[in-house]
């Protein structure tokens, strides 16, 4: 038999595509040789030795009972696992049959409150390379929650971008996705998903749509608008591999939402995470949007306020009914903290339906299912009693099936007692009245064991006995026990059973007659509860669309009240939605740094007239801040949140850019200047003349000659061809310049102080004026930043030159010999210098020098290092190396 387990072990594993495979053997799951050492080692397990033909394996067991953690731990930490369980055949011999996969996607029983979307994508190319400038049919599906959403997007980009926005942790890549290495890499780059090779039979477009229909029945799937193919191909393969898991949820996954990018403003991957929306540019949640706002009191409202951050809208309809919802709980503090006050009790209905449907709730969770609905009306009379009448929020939960949720409510409450075991076969389930034959097999049991209670004391008057207890253990199942002094004094009808020391145990023919029948009857109690329980557990499944409801409801007004919570704490105020070429801040503030810094509030206007800003100023002045604040208020507002300002209107745009300087991206450790021009690239294709556009930083990443030229190029073909609002920080002051030659284009600058007496003592003011700055004020900043202050000075020294020039040196592609270049203010262009220059202009007197060996090898020293490879502190060093070298050149002494 032993080796027939190992065997048996070694068979599945061959069968199955998981990682790791638990087998069952009686009361526990064991996991055998390779499995074994590596469940041991992940989950601090012990392993023991299993002697199976002739050889020894390791084994680690977990009981039966204990499994479901273990299998969370294990799919957490990224392993799949198969779950074989044992049956018994005709001839009662054992055999082991894998009955589920637990895989990231499909994992049912976990602790963590954030949606678990498993995503399927599928592209059209029927070769073998996905053709990205296709269409991709997207699906999302939740099993925890039933979620279940699908969409089809233009691109590979888009596509990314949903994933992105979704972030599953689970990817099913079509046919032709899988093959598409960028793709997968671009997905998994930017969430931990991980990708599933599932079948590619379930993509072809027969199965999948008879998967779709079977689930959702022809009419759904064609009232509900899926004509997209693609969406399709992905929806039906998310079902099939849903089901073949077997995690049994389907009953709870009861539509399908098909959305279009039409609904929804577009925010790019990059976007997303550069805005901080769910999690800061470091990875943490903490400081992001989301957190900032989160004052949610459910898990449900938590996501749903993600979702709604993540995907915000552009139809005014949805837009203006969330704000009036805002607006009315932002004003009525009392019936706002009532509310939360109920919605606090709230269970999450949408997980508990999940886990109905699966078959894996208990008595317990369906307990709170009860006490989620028993809230309804409490909710409903607090929203119509109270100045809320008026609103939106009624509304909310107006489509739900009032009657259809107090009557599961009333049948959960007739059916189950107050304090319930956690498992569901043992009996004790059920409420006396729920069902007749349970009562008379109530009735029986608990008559025996009366005549159980009374026994004792009857033995003690019967036969004059003192010391005598009625009990039950595993061994000796029921006995009558007789303090050891009194033991011979039992009738002959008592036969002894066992001796201890200091009291004997008899039993009786009554009392093993009682015994059967009370074994019996808990038997069958076990087993009708059970039938029952079932039954019952069937009934709030069918119900599945409805406590859905309830839950989406609930979330809802949640998200109301956190976003008005946060609004009124924080001063917010009440967007005023336009049509596109509108946005018009008075005291805007950043709703993340407002949180920890006493902020100065700033000011922002663009329309059609004037809809490109050249934001200038120093370094740390708050250029990034500034524009991050207007694409977050934008945000919000399409959120349908109020906004942190005085006052805002807000056209509505059909999609927010942005790109960050290469600084930011070199501290992520991404390549720079590659990076730079693909989002560059990204946008100037994306955007369009709906859109908003941040620029912080472009070109920043190459040499000053190609850098400002490719910000320049930029900065025109936004102005001329896209047409859209755009905001473009830069370090080029030349820029500036650009204001009177492009009609849209102005200039403002974030102020400092003392800004006539030179950049050794200036005050960062985060106030916003017209104009621009004239300097910069990069050398003040490496000042604060402890750079040695030999550095320091020549910088200055070096930029007053400059100054006094007005001409930015930069070296000619494909020449080694260095050139000069003239940045030609008024022609707004560069100019190659005059070869005939002065000859006591600096740049000449540098070419002069170029002949002086020390010179020459400081500047070919000086070319070959790569600024993006080398530590900051090293960088110094070899500055100041080469300053000294310059130096001693420099001094004929030398
Ligand atoms: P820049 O983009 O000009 O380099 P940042 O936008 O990164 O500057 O801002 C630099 C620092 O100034 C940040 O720490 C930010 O928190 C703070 N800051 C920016 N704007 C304001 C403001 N309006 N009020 C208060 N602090 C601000």
């Amino acid at each position: 038999m032993s080796q027939g387990i190992v065997g048996q072990f070694h068979a599945l594993k061959a069968d199955s595509d998981a990682d790791l495979v638990a087998m069952q053997c009686g009361d526990f799951y064991e996991f055998f040789d390779e499995d074994a050492e590596c469940v041991a080692a992940e989950l601090e397990l012990t392993t023991s030795t299993k002697s199976s033909g002739g050889e020894s394996y390791p084994m680690a067991g977990v009981p039966v009972s204990e499994l479901q953690p273990y299998l969370t731990a294990l799919v957490e930490r990224g392993y799949t696992v198969a779950v074989a369980d044992q049956f018994e055949d005709d001839s009662g011999d054992f055999y082991r049959e894998i009955t589920r996969r637990v895989t990231p996607g499909t994992l049912l029983e976990t602790a963590d409150s954030d949606a678990q979307y498993l995503a399927a994508v599928v592209a059209p190319a029927g070769d073998d390379t996905a053709d990205d400038s296709g269409p991709y049919g997207l699906a999302f599906a939740d099993i925890t929650t039933g979620q279940f959403l699908v969409t089809e997007v233009a691109d590979a980009d888009s596509a990314v971008a949903e994933c992105y926005r979704f972030d599953p942790v689970e990817l099913l890549p079509g046919p032709a996705v899988r093959t598409d290495d960028a793709f997968l890499d671009a997905v998994t780059d930017r969430s931990d998903a991980e990708v599933t090779l599932h079948t590619t039979d379930a993509f072809a477009p027969g199965r999948a749509t008879h998967a779709v229909t079977e689930q959702f029945g022809d009419e759904t799937a064609d009232s509900i608008g899926l004509d997209s193919a693609l969406a399709r191909r992905a929806a039906g393969a998310t079902l099939a591999y849903v089901a073949e898991t077997g995690v049994g949820v389907r009953q709870s996954m009861t539509r399908l939402q098909p959305y279009t990018a039409d609904d929804h403003l577009t925010l790019d991957a990059t976007t997303q995470r550069n805005l901080e929306l769910v999690e800061t540019m470091q990875g943490d949640s903490d400081g992001s949007l989301l957190a900032t706002l989160d004052h949610t009191e459910t898990s449900p409202g938590r996501r749903l306020l993600r979702e709604w951050l993540t995907r915000p809208r552009r139809d005014h309809t949805t837009l203006d009914r969330r704000l009036d919802s805002v607006a009315a709980v932002a004003s009525a503090a009392l019936s706002r903290q009532r509310l939360q006050e109920t919605l606090g009790g709230a269970s999450d209905l949408e997980r508990l339906t999940s886990r109905v449907a699966s078959g894996s709730a208990g008595a317990t969770e369906l307990l709170s299912i009860r006490d989620t609905l028993a809230l309804l009306p409490d909710i409903a009379s607090g929203l119509r009693d109270s100045e809320l009448a008026d609103s939106p929020l009624p509304g909310v939960s107006a489509d739900i099936d009032r009657d259809a949720a107090a009557d599961l409510r009333d049948t959960l409450d007739d059916a189950i007692v107050a304090d319930p075991p956690q498992t569901v076969t043992q009996g004790e389930l059920f409420k006396r009245g729920y069902d007749d034959d349970l009562d008379d097999l109530i009735d029986q049991h608990e008559a025996a064991k009366e005549w159980l209670d009374g026994l004792a004391d009857r033995i003690k008057q019967r036969h004059g006995l003192t010391h005598v207890s009625v009990d039950r253990n595993k061994t000796d199942g029921y006995y009558v026990q007789v303090g050891q002094s009194e033991a011979d004094a039992v009738p002959d009808s008592f036969s002894h059973v066992r001796t201890l020391k200091n009291s004997k145990r008899f039993v009786t023919d009554e009392l093993a007659e009682r015994e059967r029948e009370i074994l019996r009857l808990e038997e069958q109690r076990g087993e009708l509860e059970y039938e029952l329980f079932e039954a019952l557990r069937e009934t709030v499944a069918a119900q599945s669309a409805l406590l859905q409801d309830v839950g989406r409801a609930i979330a809802e007004l949640d998200v109301y009240c956190s976003l008005a919570t946060h609004a009124a704490a924080n001063g917010w105020c009440r967007p005023t939605l336009a049509e596109p070429g509108t946005l018009d801040i008075t005291a805007g503030r950043h709703p993340v740094v407002e949180q920890t810094t006493e902020f100065v509030p700033n000011d922002l206007r663009v329309d059609n007239d004037r809809g490109f800003l050249l934001v200038t100023g120093p370094n740390m002045s708050g250029k990034s801040t500034y524009m991050r604040q207007a694409a977050l208020i934008t945000l919000l507002a399409q959120v349908g949140s109020f906004v942190p300002a005085d006052a805002a209107t807000v056209g509505v745009v059909d999609g927010i850019y942005t790109r960050v300087g290469a600084l930011d991206e070199l501290a992520q450790g991404r390549s720079t200047f590659m990076v730079e021009m693909q989002e560059l690239s990204n946008i100037l294709h994306s955007a369009t003349d709906e859109s908003l556009v941040i620029l912080d930083e472009v070109g920043r990443g190459t040499a000053t000659y190609d850098g400002i030229s490719i910000a320049w190029a930029a900065t025109e073909y936004i102005h001329n061809r896209i047409g859209c609002h755009c905001l473009f920080a830069t370090h080029y002051h030349e820029l500036t310049a650009l204001a009177s030659h492009l009609e849209r284009v102005g200039n403002v600058h974030v102020a400092v102080a003392n800004e006539g007496e030179g950049d050794e003592e200036i005050t960062f003011l985060r106030t916003v004026e017209e104009g621009a700055t004239d300097r910069s004020y990069g050398i003040h900043v490496a000042d604060l930043a402890g750079v040695p202050d030999p550095v320091v000075d020549r910088a200055r020294s070096v930029l007053d030159k400059l100054r006094s020039e007005k001409a930015v040196e930069a070296k000619g592609s494909g020449s080694n010999k260095p050139t000069q270049a003239v940045f030609d203010l008024s022609a707004g262009e560069f100019r190659a210098a005059d070869n005939g220059m002065d000859s006591d202009t600096p740049a000449t007197t540098e070419m002069s020098e170029e002949s002086d060996p020390a010179v020459r090898s400081v500047l070919s020293e000086l070319e070959a290092t790569d600024i993006d490879e080398t530590p900051p502190v090293e960088l110094m060093a070899k500055v100041q190396q080469w300053q000294d070298r310059l130096a001693d050149a420099d001094d004929p002494q030398h």
